[in-house]
């Protein structure tokens, strides 16, 4: 088969089953608001939790950040990308979580490849939760080491598994809060169980971090468990992009030797570090945020109670209503986009099949107005 046949044949696979993707460019887009083609939407689809990525003193620290240091940073950290603003980031995160080290990546989807890439070898075993995100999966399935799964949230299957004969390394993979079904790992019994047979724990709390526990120290803190390997991202909650991961200072001297994607690519910008001390501030600072969070996030559950959808057991910002069949959740999605209301129809193979969903998230941006609104459209166009 030719390169041009076997291109064409995916693309008309994707289109046969519903399933093809397109992007489209909106003009504006917030934690709030989005408009896409001059008309402007209540934006239930956002990871902007705490509205960050308009607030007007991340956005002066950017342009201050490029005044001094330009737009740039020219290279590779290894070479000379590596810059005063990152080094100060970089300690101002550890010193909030309580690690020995962090090491800024330019995105979550880079900080877990190169994490993974790094550590795992041939007879190594990598034991990650069925429902890890894919840049994590994805890593473990690339990698030379055996990728393993098991059950959500379940630590009996996870002791299963880790009893099993190996003759490397085990590294526990899990998230704080799950980016599709919104619900919280128990990382506790995790740690305990990885603990007892000499494995690493890996976390990746993209939709944690910010959000949940004092200050917005994410899943770990509040569950009080220290990981070997925190990851944390930038895209969500603190409003920008990019990651870091934390760990012990050999954990971090062994990344820097041996992490790809951090040697082989160019550092963020120091302007965007330089942003990201002044979102970290923001995010740290603002309580009333993480407050009015919770108080959405409440009264959607309780609306959403009286509609013939299954509302998950999640009490974060990530609220899927569970619809069933594909085409059911893509009609609701488009009537709701026609009443003014941006949210997203998620289906296999993102999520298990039979379990199409409408994936709600809520910001500390929404007002109680905007929340009644979309409950009463969605009584509406599922009555
Ligand atoms: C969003 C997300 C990522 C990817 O992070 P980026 O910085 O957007 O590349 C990784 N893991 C999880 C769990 C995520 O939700």
């Amino acid at each position: 088969m030719s390169w041009q046949r076997r291109i064409d044949s995916a693309l008309e696979q994707r289109r046969a089953t519903d399933s093809f993707r397109v992007r489209l460019a909106n003009q504006q887009g917030s934690a709030r608001y989005l408009v896409q083609d001059g008309t402007r939407y209540l934006n239930f689809s956002s990871n902007d939790y705490l509205g960050v990525s308009q607030h007007a003193e991340v956005i002066t620290a950017w342009q201050q950040g490029a005044e001094i240091y330009g737009v740039g940073s020219g290279g590779s950290g290894h070479v000379t990308g590596y810059n005063e603003a990152h080094q100060q980031f970089e300690q101002q995160l550890a010193a909030w979580l309580g690690f020995p080290r962090a090491l800024l990546f330019i995105s979550g989807f880079a900080a877990n490849q190169a994490v993974i890439a790094a550590l795992a070898e041939k007879t190594d075993s990598i034991i990650a939760d069925k429902l890890s995100h894919a840049s994590l999966l994805e890593a473990a399935m690339h990698s030379p080491a055996q990728l393993r799964r098991f059950a959500h949230n379940d630590v009996a299957s996870l002791q299963t598994l880790l009893a099993q004969q190996t003759d490397g390394e085990q590294l526990v993979i899990t998230e704080g809060v799950f980016s599709m079904d919104g619900d919280a790992a128990p990382l506790a019994e995790i740690a305990q169980a990885t603990r007892y047979v000499g494995g690493l724990l890996m976390v990746d709390d993209a939709h944690g971090i910010g959000v949940i526990g004092s200050e917005g120290r994410g899943s770990c803190y509040q569950q009080q468990v220290q990981p070997d390997i925190l990851v944390v991202t930038f895209g969500k909650a603190f409003g920008v992009s990019g990651a870091a991961v934390l760990c012990s200072e050999p954990m971090a001297n062994y990344l820097l030797q041996f992490a790809r994607h951090l040697i082989y690519s160019t550092a963020m910008p120091p302007a965007q570090a330089y942003a990201l001390s002044a979102a970290l501030d923001v995010v740290r600072r603002n309580e009333s945020r993480r407050v009015q969070l919770q108080a959405n996030i409440a009264r959607f559950r309780k609306g959403a109670e009286q509609l013939p959808l299954k509302l998950m057991a999640s009490q974060t910002a990530i609220q899927p209503l569970i619809v069933g069949e594909n085409q059911i959740a893509v009609n609701l999605a488009a009537t709701l986009r026609e009443q003014g209301f941006w949210l997203t129809a998620i289906r296999p193979p993102t999520v298990p099949a039979g379990t199409a969903r409408l994936r709600v998230t809520l910001t500390a941006s929404h007002t109680s107005d905007d929340i009644d609104s979309l409950l009463e459209a969605l009584y509406d166009a599922t009555r």
